[in-house]
């Protein structure tokens, strides 16, 4: 059977983190989050969490060799079979990818600037668990995942850090398409349908 290598790619509040999860669960293969990896790393006062502080919070990038040390090291743990939801986000780090392992599928949730910035405000990540989704009012605190009631606002999820994080999309990611597109690899989804359509139009192009 051929493995499945598959990088799911959009912008800041798209969805991919939602998606990722359950794809991962349906393909049974890891799922390497690299902003959730970072943010790990932020909580236990390491090095990298410590270089990374700064960009995440201000909505900048975190630098290549920052990532890309990461993602080696998952990779030779994860060799075969992975889904990658926020990795590669530039062309350096494709290219990186390109030499270690082959995406088998790379999908885009295209999801407009002025939905997303409504979904940011709406979004609560789980301090006991790690899991991010959207609350339908701003009282909610209670996590559907695990029931405590720990949820925050992420720090790069104010309005202004969200503007420098989709301007970074458009300028560093987007070149991305065409890259995957010109080997043949590149998908878009409609990221604007419930998360339940989403997910079916994705089993879609990685059972193709
Ligand atoms: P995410 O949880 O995917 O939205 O990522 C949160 C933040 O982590 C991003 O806004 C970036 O600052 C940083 N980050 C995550 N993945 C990468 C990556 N592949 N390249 C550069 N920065 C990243």
């Amino acid at each position: 059977m051929t493995e499945n290598n598959v990088i799911l790619l959009g912008p800041p509040a798209s969805g991919k983190g939602t998606q990722a999860r359950q794809l991962a669960a349906h393909l049974d293969v890891p799922c390497l989050g690299t902003g959730k990896l970072l943010r790990n790393e932020i909580d236990n006062g390491s090095v990298i969490g410590l270089e990374a502080k700064e960009f995440i919070e201000s909505g900048q990038y975190v630098p290549d060799e920052i990532i890309l040390k990461m993602v080696e090291t998952w990779l030779s743990e994860n060799p075969h079979g992975w889904l990658m939801d926020g990795f590669p986000r530039t062309i350096p780090q494709a290219e990186a990818l390109q030499e270690s392992a082959m995406p088998t599928r790379v999908i885009v949730l295209d999801v407009p600037q002025d939905e997303l910035e409504f979904r940011i405000t709406k979004r609560r990540e789980c301090t006991s668990c790690g899991v991010t989704f959207a609350v339908n009012s701003n009282d909610d605190n209670t996590c559907p995942e695990c029931g405590t009631n720990t949820l925050v606002s992420r720090a790069d999820d104010a309005l202004e850090s969200f503007k420098v994080r989709y301007q970074n999309y458009k300028e560093l990611t987007l070149p991305l398409f065409d890259y995957y597109a010109s080997l043949g690899l590149l998908n878009k989804v409609d990221g604007t349908s419930s998360p339940e359509e989403v997910f079916s139009e994705i089993l879609k192009i990685v059972e193709s």
